[in-house]
């Protein structure tokens, strides 16, 4: 089979890259293992999706059809430090009609996958696992491990943290072990939560409460391995108690909705995200702490970025000539660097219980809270509008 571009990975990364070349007059193929899955009743995975990045699913069609009684925005932000430390953020204040939406991951993963089988310029292989790859001056050629074999002149590896594209492709990834896990869970709380997401940084960790439909929530606690660990085993009364508790119970009572799960979290660094025939994106290219929420949004900037650098291409231009991969790799290089660093300090900034250092990082929140203008650019810079 001969494409133009194939795509390993439909999760929202790849599927999203998918649908915005969907218009293009590209032949694309998108390759998986398995399809995506509705989650039974609401979803523990949720994420965090900035303004710029709903943007982006309008543009793809995908943000119009998902069910909007599912997803809450989010006005408001407090983050309380250790030591009393506080800081407001408010999307009144920033001129903006939210600082994120909370959505859920699988409808969403659901709807790019609906919506790219419809398309006539896109095959979709699935089931299907890569199993060789070679790359010539004309082409990538991946070998399926059904003996089928895809020529392409551009691959896209978007098939997660432990991409195997990446590896075949012999490019070097730095990984950084947090020894943290984010645990998450959802619940119905009895109190409002008017529409704003709750961060507390904790000696035992960064927990995140971010708000869903009807009162319910959903959270995200980034806490050492051993702690998680205890967490997850704990009958559930004493976990809700124990979530409630670390929340200084704000939203009074809470019900568990979804049994806790726990993702083991990571900083990867690829110092290349291209090579000849061969372009990484999402988190093959980054992981992220969830800290900021910022893994998919950095996921879906790479899709954006490289699907209007090749759909600008004049038709006789090569999509994997690594001279045009070069220029997505320029666009991105900046926002990736610079986020993964922020989240990396902040991580370790809050972890150490010198008690110096604790003054000083609540001292900051406070400082920051006293400086409108200073909170207004991180909020417009995070919802990636500057
Ligand atoms: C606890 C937690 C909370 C988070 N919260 C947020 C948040 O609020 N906001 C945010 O922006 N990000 C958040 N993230 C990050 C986010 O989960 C990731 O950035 C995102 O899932 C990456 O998407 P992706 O499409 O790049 O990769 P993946 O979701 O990993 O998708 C990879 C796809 O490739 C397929 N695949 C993999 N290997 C193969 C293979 N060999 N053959 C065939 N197919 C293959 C898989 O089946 C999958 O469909 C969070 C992460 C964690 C752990």
């Amino acid at each position: 089979m001969d494409l133009d571009v194939l795509i390993v990975g439909a999760g929202l990364a790849g599927g999203s890259l998918a649908c915005a070349l969907a218009a293009s007059p590209l032949r694309i193929g998108v390759l998986d293992a398995r399809p995506p899955r509705r989650a039974e009743g609401w979803d523990a995975r949720v994420y965090a999706v900035s303004p710029a990045n709903v943007a982006f699913l309008e543009q793809i069609r995908a943000w119009p059809h998902l069910d909007h009684g599912r997803i809450n925005r989010v006005e408001a932000m407090q983050v309380f430090g250790d030591r009393g430390g506080e800081t407001r953020f408010s999307a009144y204040d920033a001129g903006l009609d939210a600082l994120a939406w909370i959505l859920e991951a699988s409808p969403l993963a659901l709807e790019l996958w609906e919506t790219l089988r419809r398309q006539p310029n896109i095959t979709v292989l699935c089931p299907a696992r890569p199993s060789a790859l070679s790359i010539d001056a004309d082409a990538a050629t991946l070998r399926l491990e059904d003996g089928r074999s895809i020529r392409a002149r551009l691959l896209v590896a978007a098939d997660g943290a432990d991409s195997w594209v990446r590896t075949a492709a012999n490019l070097a990834v730095r990984t950084t072990a947090y020894d943290e896990l984010g645990v998450v869970a959802n619940f119905q709380c009895e109190k409002p939560h008017r529409d704003t997401a709750f961060q507390w940084f904790r000696d035992d960790g960064i927990l995140a409460w971010l708000p869903l439909p009807e009162n319910r929530i959903s959270i995200v606690w980034s806490t050492p391995t051993s702690h998680a660990e205890s967490l997850l085993e704990m009958p559930p009364e004493a976990f809700v108690a124990r979530v409630a508790g670390a929340g200084e119970s704000r939203l009074g009572a809470m019900t568990l909705l979804t049994p806790p799960a726990g993702f083991p979290l990571r900083l990867m660094q690829v110092p290349q995200v291209v090579a000849p025939r061969v372009a990484l994106i999402g988190d093959a290219a980054h992981a992220i702490h969830p800290l900021s929420g910022h893994g998919i949004n950095l996921g879906f900037q790479d899709a954006r970025v490289l699907a209007e650098q090749l759909c600008e291409l004049p038709a006789h231009r090569d999509c994997g000539d690594l001279a045009v991969l070069r220029r997505y790799a320029r666009a991105r290089n900046e926002e990736v660097r610079l986020m993964q660093g922020v989240t990396h300090a902040l991580n370790r900034l809050f972890r150490p219980r010198n008690p110096i250092l604790a003054a000083l990082r609540n001292q900051g929140m406070h400082l920051t809270n006293r400086l409108p203008v200073v909170r207004s650019a991180m909020v417009r810079y995070a919802a990636g509008l500057i």
